[in-house]
Formats: C-alpha cells, sequence, structure tokens
C-alpha cells in the first residue's frame, strides 16, 4: 500500500545552515530511506519560513528570495537523490513513480507572503514548480487572515488579491489548500474555487478544539468539493498534552470519516514541523497507525483511500 503525505518542513529543516544531512539520509523525520520502508508514493515538501520578523516594506521582496533559496535548496537534494526521488509538477509524474518505483516530491509552499499582491510572482512559484499554496501561515498577508482565538481576526475573508490568487492558481493547475487559515477565509475558499480544494495538515475541531482544526461544517464543504483533508500529528492538534499518540489520531480519523465520508481522509504529518513526544517518529513507523487503523476495522478499502487514493483522485483534477 502505496502511501502520500500532504505535507512535512524537512526541506525547510535541511535549509537551515546548522541542519545535518540531505533528502538522501538525515537525522530527521523524512529521508529515502524512511520513504522506502513506508513505501511512499509521493511526498509534499513545503518551503516554510517565518516572515513574522522581517519589517513589512521589504517583507515581500525578502521572502521572495528566500522562497527562491528553499526551491533551490530542494533541488539541490533532488540532485543527490540520484533518480531514486524526482520532482511532481504533472500527473503524469506520479504515473512515472508508480511504475518505476521511485518516490515522487511535491514542492509546496506554506504561507502565501512571497506572493505578494502579484499573480507575476504566482506564475514565477508555478514555473519553478510549485504546485500547492498554504494560503496563510499563522500571520496576515496580501491573500488574508490566518487562524486566531481572536473571534474578530478569525471571521474575516480572503481580502481583494485572495480571490485573484485562488483563481490563478485553479487555473494555473496549483492546489489551494486552507490548513492555517481564518473561518473566513475558509468560507471564501469554499465559494471561489472552481477546482476541489484541500486542508493539507488539519484535523477536527470536535475533537480538540483548537482554531488550526476544523468545524464539522468545515469538514462536509470540503468533502462535498471533492477535496482532502490531511491527518496533522501535531500534539496541540491532536488532543491531550506533548504527546502524539496513534488513539488520539484514531479518534480524529474517526470523527473525520464520520463527517465527511471515506472519500476525504488524507494524510498530512507535518513531520520536521512539529515537536514534542512523537509515537510515529518519522515515516518509517506509518505501519504503526495502518496497524492500529486495521484493528480498529477499518476496511482495507479505506485505509487504500486514506493512504493514497483520495489524494491521487484530487492531484489527477488539479494538476494539468
Ligand atoms: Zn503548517
Amino acid at each position: 500500500m502505496r502511501l502520500i503525505d500532504l505535507h512535512c518542513d524537512t526541506v525547510s529543516k535541511l535549509a537551515n545552515p546548522w541542519s545535518r544531512g540531505t533528502l538522501a539520509a538525515n537525522p530527521y523525520s523524512v529521508d529515502l530511506v524512511r520513504l522506502a520502508a513506508a513505501d511512499s508514493l509521493l511526498q509534499c515538501f513545503s518551503t516554510f519560513f517565518h516572515t513574522g520578523c522581517i519589517p513589512g516594506p521589504v517583507r515581500v521582496t525578502a521572502a521572495f528570495r528566500m522562497a527562491d533559496r528553499r526551491i533551490d535548496v530542494f533541488e539541490k537534494n533532488l540532485r543527490q537523490c540520484a533518480g531514486k526521488m524526482i520532482a511532481v509538477q504533472k500527473f503524469s509524474d506520479i504515473e512515472r513513480c508508480e511504475k518505476q518505483g521511485c518516490f515522487g516530491a511535491l514542492l509546496t509552499m506554506e504561507d502565501g507572503v512571497p506572493i505578494g499582491h502579484s499573480l507575476e510572482n504566482l506564475r514565477h512559484f508555478y514555473k519553478r514548480g510549485i504546485r500547492l499554496v498554504t494560503l496563510t501561515w499563522n500571520y496576515e498577508n496580501a491573500i488574508g487572515y490566518p487562524n486566531s482565538k481572536d473571534a474578530r481576526v478569525m471571521s474575516r475573508g480572503l481580502k481583494p488579491f485572495g480571490f485573484a490568487a485562488v483563481e490563478e492558481m485553479n487555473r494555473l493547475g496549483i492546489a489551494v489548500d486552507v490548513s492555517h487559515l481564518s473561518d473566513g477565509g475558509f468560507w471564501d475558499v469554499a465559494t471561489t474555487s472552481k477546482k476541489p480544494f484541500i486542508a493539507s495538515h488539519s484535523n477536527a475541531r470536535a475533537v480538540t478544539n483548537h482554531p488550526r482544526n476544523l468545524t464539522d461544517e468545515m469538514i462536509r464543504a470540503i468533502a462535498e468539493h471533492g477535496g482532502v483533508i490531511g491527518l496533522n500529528f501535531c500534539p496541540k492538534f491532536l488532543g491531550r498534552d506533548n504527546r502524539s499518540r496513534i488513539s488520539d489520531m484514531l479518534r480524529h480519523i474517526r470523527h473525520i470519516y464520520r463527517v465527511g465520508g471515506e472519500d476525504v481522509l488524507a494524510i498530512g504529518s507535518d513531520f520536521d514541523g512539529i515537536t514534542g513526544d512523537l509515537q510515529i517518529r518519522g515515516t518509517q513507523d506509518m505501519h504503526l497507525l495502518a496497524e492500529a487503523l486495521r484493528r480498529h476495522h477499518m476496511p482495507e478499502r479505506v485505509l487504500e483511500k486514506m493512504w493514497s487514493q483520495n489524494a491521487l483522485r484530487v492531484l489527477r483534477e488539479i494538476l494539468n
């Protein structure tokens, strides 16, 4: 059973000067050895960095340069994988991975700050291989507002440029990702996007009341639009304390399944972007979650949908 993981921060981690290793082998949570152990088909790699400390007037230009550098790091790492991992930019690239048994790597942008107010910038990053954009991180940007405990921020929708950006992503073939977005922004995406949209790494708010998680109405809306929700392994979004437990993952999966149905389930581990005591320490441990789901009587058909088939369906519709 091959695996698609919609979100990890390994490339961002490897871009730090003090980091060790490459995508071929590193001491973190995702590399070729671990991907092989999990029979990975496709791993999404985010190009994330904090922009909160960059002063406003130069934020976009600085973020644009940093995003380009992250993409350079990704390309350099892929070269070091010597054909075992290939960049996925078209759906046929995934089919090639299926046939040849190599791993696909899909580049994503977490936080649209580098796009600024410019569709030209968006097209630049499309040309460089970005195929999924998480519209915001935890700060406001030109697209919209982040998730927040402040009800006023949470209710704010997309900005005018945000609507234009979503339309252009639909046209280009970039997946629109609502993880981290405000509730108001979520509903604007739901009414604007002509293609299925996704929450690449979010859980259920009815199980763990955190603004990063999705309400039942949102879970249903993503399902109705044909999108998917990648289960996030971050302890804060799963439940009780600093431990990321399989038992808590099962509670979220059960709830999302009950509310949104079997076609909405997916994985968005957030590996190398999360800290705490992780029961699933890296991609190599994904079999532990699969075994737990089988023990709890998840039908094999649904497990396969959650592992890759649902995400594949969405990517087939989005990627040109
Ligand atoms: Zn994130």
